[in-house]
């Protein structure tokens, strides 16, 4: 099988353009991440991260899970039925904040693939390198994908960090894998 991250999508018609809305995450957050995506071994897996979303567009996380998939080195694959299933049981108000995933290597830009797999252009999209396996401090070296208009642009490390902002606080974790 071919592995989606050889195959390159075109580049954006036009630029990203930066936005005020944060997504808060809370430190408890990254590392369960981290953990899930290392507990796959050495295969890519999804996961999502869920929380509520402000009048402003500002977003914390408050949930972080990982759905019924299929896992392989070199993609990862969720079924609307095993999506349904995690947000069928989310509180009331409760949003899709995030879309995560892992690569093998280093290289954390969006694949054809990862565009076609994002279930909602409304949250983020995250890639983490080397399974994650990084070490770096969150957000550098991860992937943080945004659509706007036709595209999802992989911002920059300044922008990035603008746009993703970790803080204290609780995070309830479920693996269904
Ligand atoms: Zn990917």
């Amino acid at each position: 099988m071919e592995a989606e991250d050889d195959i390159f999508r075109p580049a954006p018609g036009r630029l990203y353009k930066p936005v005020e809305a944060q997504l808060c995450v809370p430190a408890d957050a990254i590392e369960a991440t981290l953990n899930l995506l290392q507990r796959a071994g050495h295969r890519e897996s999804g996961l999502f991260w869920y929380g509520t979303r402000d009048a402003t567009g500002n977003g914390q996380v408050r949930y972080v899970a990982a759905p019924k998939q299929q896992m392989t080195w070199g993609n990862y694959h969720v079924s609307p039925e095993a999506l349904a299933e995690i947000v069928n049981r989310l509180p009331e108000g409760w949003k899709p904040l995030a879309q995560v995933h892992s690569h093998p290597g280093l290289r954390v830009e969006h694949s054809n693939y990862d565009d076609r797999m994002m279930s909602s252009r409304k949250a983020l999209s995250l890639v983490f390198p080397s399974y994650g396996r990084s070490t770096e401090s969150f957000p550098k070296g991860v992937g943080v994908h945004e659509w706007q208009i036709d595209y999802w642009h992989l911002l920059d490390d300044a922008l990035a960090a603008r746009r993703i902002v970790v803080t204290g606080g609780t995070v309830a974790v479920e693996d269904f894998r």
